[in-house]
């Protein structure tokens, strides 16, 4: 089965947004064996949506398209929809009793431009939003969605199992397992698995995201086994840099065994000034382990509230194995976490550099004290430095060290 995006907006040809919605898309359809055959981006006008829906009809099974389901005058994707089918557009009274119970409920004022967001093409099923007031629709191989990706999220993957259902696609011939991993690049990743891959039919592909790299890999139910001991193979290859599968994100499995384990944990920021606290924050029920976060970013901070020695900061410098070692000494909690380092584009020397961090970690009284050059912004390496510290965690409670 062959499908194809379309991406509706004037502002995503522009560059005012970014597309997100077809990656989320693609790995959806990736699950159910649906291949993507065009992503086409259309302008905000009927003649350019009509364009790109007689395009892709010539092409694919399904036309998936995004944006343009709004209340205002230019959100015209239905509209064109309807034009391309010959059909006309009507109001669904169950769909607009939903949405203004919905206005009701969020205590937003309904105006009678919203009745725009529940008409549809006569014939089409709806599928319900749970996020924002607009729902999906899909008639004749085309289904429609809005832009706001967290709507698209929602929706999408529960479009895709009716859909599968409806015309009976043979999802369960598909297995996959997405091993996770952290801290090996994706070309020298590719070198140490291809040579796993010779069985026709089993395939895999790598998802770069900001917590890791995916390793997808992929095959029919019935070759299953031979999936299951490739994933073997990798482990013994690159076993310390898989921290988890599917779903499984550091800061989660870090928080989780902490509970587990009725630990304790507090962290002292320097470069990375905060973002290891929010991201530990971000994960709900931290407040059951979590005790505090200090971003210490001066030396008078890192000396008056961790009681880092002056003598270190003078011999050694901030930037430091020594530091961050006496920043988690400082820390009371039973498990402690530190980074120190020099996120630039200023304040690199030759000896040390932009990129320099140094990430303590003590457990109990176990201190291991760890030492990276990243590459990139500012920003990229205070992310890169955040979930280097939760690896290097996640592995020490792992009993890995
Ligand atoms: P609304 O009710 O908000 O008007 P809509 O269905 O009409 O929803 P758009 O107006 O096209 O959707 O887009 C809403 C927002 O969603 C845009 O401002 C943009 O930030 C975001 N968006 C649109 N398309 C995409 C996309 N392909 N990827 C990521 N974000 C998108």
């Amino acid at each position: 089965m062959k499908a194809s995006i379309i991406l509706v907006g004037t502002e995503l040809l522009s560059g005012g947004t970014v597309d997100t919605n077809s990656i989320f898309m693609a790995e959806e359809l990736n699950k159910y064996g649906i291949e993507i055959k065009y992503k086409l981006t259309a302008k905000d006008t009927i003649e350019d949506i009509l364009e790109a829906l007689d395009f892709a009809r010539k092409h694919s099974d399904l036309i998936i398209t995004s944006g343009g389901l709004g209340p205002t005058i230019d959100d015209i994707t239905k509209d064109a929809v309807a034009m391309f089918l010959n059909k006309k557009i009507v109001v669904d009274d169950e769909d607009l009793a939903i949405m203004k119970k919905k206005f009701e409920d969020r205590q937003v004022k309904y105006t009678p431009n919203n009745i725009k967001q529940v008409e549809k093409p006569e014939g089409a099923v709806s599928i319900q939003n749970q996020v924002g007031m607009c729902p999906a629709v899909y008639v004749d191989g085309i289904v429609c969605f809005p832009g706001v990706p967290s709507e698209v999220y929602d929706m999408f993957p529960r479009f895709l199992k009716w859909y599968s259902e409806e015309k009976k696609l043979l999802v369960d011939e598909i297995y996959i397992r997405d091993l996770l991993v952290y801290g090996i690049g994706e070309s020298h990743l590719d070198q140490m698995i291809s040579g796993f891959f010779t069985e026709e039919g089993i395939d895999y592909e790598f998802l770069v995201k900001d917590f890791g790299i995916i390793i997808r890999l992929q095959g029919k139910n019935s070759n299953k086994n031979i999936v299951e001991k490739i994933a073997e193979k990798i482990y013994n290859i690159i076993g310390a840099n898989i921290f988890g599968e599917g779903e499984d994100r550091l800061e989660n499995l870090v928080i989780e065994k902490l509970k587990k384990n009725n630990l304790t944990l507090s962290v002292a920021e320097s470069c990375t000034g905060g973002m290891l606290s929010a991201k530990i924050v971000g994960v709900s029920g931290a407040s059951e382990i979590y005790k505090e976060g200090l971003t210490t970013y001066s030396n008078e901070a890192k000396v008056k509230r961790l009681g880092v020695k002056q003598e270190t900061l003078d011999k050694y410098g901030a930037v430091s194995e020594e530091t961050a070692r006496e920043m988690v000494q400082g820390l009371t909690t039973d498990v402690a976490i530190s980074t120190t380092g020099i996120a630039g584009p200023l304040g690199g020397t030759e000896e040390k550099p932009v990129g320099l961090v140094y990430m303590g970690i003590r457990v109990k009284d176990k201190i291991i004290v760890e030492k990276k050059v990243f590459v990139g912004t500012r920003n990229k390496i205070r992310e890169r430095a955040t979930l280097q510290s939760l690896f290097y965690l996640n592995k020490m409670l792992k009993g890995m060290y």
